[in-house]
């Protein structure tokens, strides 16, 4: 038997972001859509329609329309939802970017996406954003002319300056959202995403996890990435469920507390999450009943912590999602009536309207089930592509409309799916995926460096972490803290590398390859980390 699987056929909703907005506050209008608990927001769905109405007014007075790029740079906030349906509201594109980023990855992604207006915090307790933002544009052209800073008394000129718009004729092919990632040619790549896309994987996530305007979901993770902005916000606009947002970035105890005030019944998060809220100490001080449901992903999700979840946080119907951005992002997703076992083990079926196959990643011929090779999904959730890069474009989309996701997956008997590892060369660090490749073009930057090579290590916490190698020029010297001290402020924090060795030569092939899996070995011994590289994941 081939690995090969077509999900179930369901009717695809032919509508836009705004349409699916509009008929949920149609539906629900008087009921909880939206709770902010670190701004003290609470919102029906129709006073949420009212804000997002003041937020395309506001855009509409600073000029921008349908096609208009449009850039948001924040933690999690109110103002990211409003901004999210607004820009859908009018046409106007929205580009997520990760709050992480630092003046390195920022002007990069200024220079790229076109973006006219940028939407960001002036600073919180852990940066000072409008300093990165000075450091990011300073000599570079790019098309940003509007910056508006949430706290400051510009979002409130912003709403005043708000114009009338006449009603966008956008259909669902048009493109919504950018969508960020780390790219493996060593830069971030913008991913294209459709309303078509988005409205449809929300819709068919909440139709699997059976979310309705009776559900209440706790979603700690970043609203810049697809888990916050489609499974957890796109999913809560389509079916009514009130959205929690328990703190800016991700917080164990705020998270237990939402959960407990707010009655939630759904909670999300990547694994390291879940592990967090599991072992902080005042665990035990939270009635965590109400839970049902919730998702787990964005990296190997270890078999212990999901069954704890299901035990300790009573979230009997928890489930996998596996997918990536440039998916909408879910491809498979668990049923919350699957067995315990399948459960925790897999990362569940695929969803309605998607294929998915297991290719050789040699041949590119489809696998025998049981077999490992590359995960491909066919289906109305694949991006239209990468911004202004057809060359990736075509490496990712072939010409049967397969995307190649990189990922190493089996297919069992029953048609569920394991993860078991990459096929590109990537680090997943607590649900960031992080390109070695870009780590190293970075430090490269630095006048001492002569080599490096940056690699995972496994990790209990974190899944893993970056380990670099770095070899000095000669006649130069360098310290390892020295490696870490420069990457500082410059590019994201989780892509610092925890640990530096400083090396005369690297493990290389006869044929001049470098092998990151005997550093890697080499590590694992050094630093006594093999009970971390054992842990069992779905
Ligand atoms: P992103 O584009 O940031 O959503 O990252 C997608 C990548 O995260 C995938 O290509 C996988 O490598 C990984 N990933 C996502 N979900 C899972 C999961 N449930 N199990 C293992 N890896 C996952």
């Amino acid at each position: 038997m081939l690995s090969y699987v077509k999900g179930p056929d369901a009717t695809l909703l032919e509508m836009t972001i705004d349409e699916g907005f509009r008929r949920t506050v149609a539906a629900h209008g008087d009921g909880e859509a939206l709770v902010v608990t670190q701004q003290k927001i609470r919102l029906t769905w129709s006073e949420l329609d009212a804000r997002v109405e003041a937020t395309a007014r506001g855009l509409t007075g600073l000029g921008l329309g349908a096609g208009d790029r449009v850039g948001i740079w924040s933690t999690n906030n109110a103002e990211w939802i409003y901004l999210q349906l607004a820009t859908a509201r009018l046409g106007v594109v929205l580009v997520n970017v990760n709050p992480a980023y630092r003046s390195y990855e920022l002007r990069y992604v200024l220079g790229k996406s076109g973006m006219r207006a940028l939407f960001l915090r002036e600073k919180d307790a852990r940066s000072d954003y409008r300093s990165i933002l000075e450091e990011a544009r300073g000599g570079l052209e790019c098309a940003l002319r509007d910056v508006i800073y949430f706290e400051h008394p510009t979002w409130e000129a912003f709403l005043a300056g708000g114009r009338d718009f006449a009603r966008a004729v956008i259909g669902p092919e048009d493109i919504a959202n950018i969508q960020y990632t780390s790219g493996t040619t060593g830069s971030p790549k913008g991913v294209l995403l459709t309303n078509r896309n988005l409205v449809n994987n929300g819709w068919l996530i909440g139709e699997r996890l059976r979310m309705s305007a009776a559900d209440r979901l706790c979603s700690p993770v970043p609203m810049y990435h697809c888990f916050g902005c489609v499974i957890a916000s796109m999913m809560c606009f389509l079916t009514g469920t009130t959205l929690i947002l328990p703190a800016p970035s991700f917080d164990a105890l705020a998270t237990l507390q939402a959960v407990h005030e707010e009655r939630a019944t759904s909670l999300y998060g990547v694994p390291t999450m879940f592990i967090a809220e599991l072992q902080h100490p005042e665990f035990g001080r939270f009635d965590l009943t109400s839970l049902r449901t919730g998702v787990m992903a964005g990296a190997p999700c270890p078999i212990e912590v999901m069954r704890r979840v299901m035990d300790d946080m009573h979230c009997r119907e928890i489930s996998i999602a596996y997918g990536q951005t440039e998916s909408s992002p879910v491809i498979t997703l668990s049923h919350v009536d699957d067995p315990v076992e399948k459960r925790v083990s897999t990362v569940g079926d695929v969803l309605p309207c998607t294929e998915v196959k297991i290719v050789s990643t040699e041949t590119g011929q489809a696998m025998a089930v049981g077999e490992v090779g590359e995960l491909c999904a066919r289906g109305y959730m694949v991006m239209r592509g990468y911004d202004a890069n057809p060359e990736a474009t075509a490496a990712a989309i072939d010409a049967e409309g397969w995307l190649h996701t990189g990922d190493l997956a089996l297919m069992h008997a029953d048609g569920s799916l394991g993860i078991r590892g990459r096929s590109k060369d990537m680090i997943i660090r607590g649900g960031e995926n992080i390109y070695p490749r870009e780590i190293e073009e970075f430090l490269y930057t630095h006048p001492a460096i002569a080599d490096v090579s940056v690699f995972g290590l496994p990790d209990e916490k974190y899944g893993e972490i970056v380990c670099a190698w770095v070899r000095v020029k000669a006649g130069a010297s360098l310290h390892e803290e020295e490696v870490v001290q420069f990457c500082q402020g410059r590019i994201a924090h989780f892509k610092v590398p925890r640990h530096v060795r400083m090396v005369d030569a690297f493990p290389m092939t006869v044929t001049g390859k470098l092998q990151k899996f005997k550093m890697r070995d080499a590590e694992v011994e050094a630093r006594g980390l093999r009970k971390a590289a054992a842990v069992r994941t779905a």
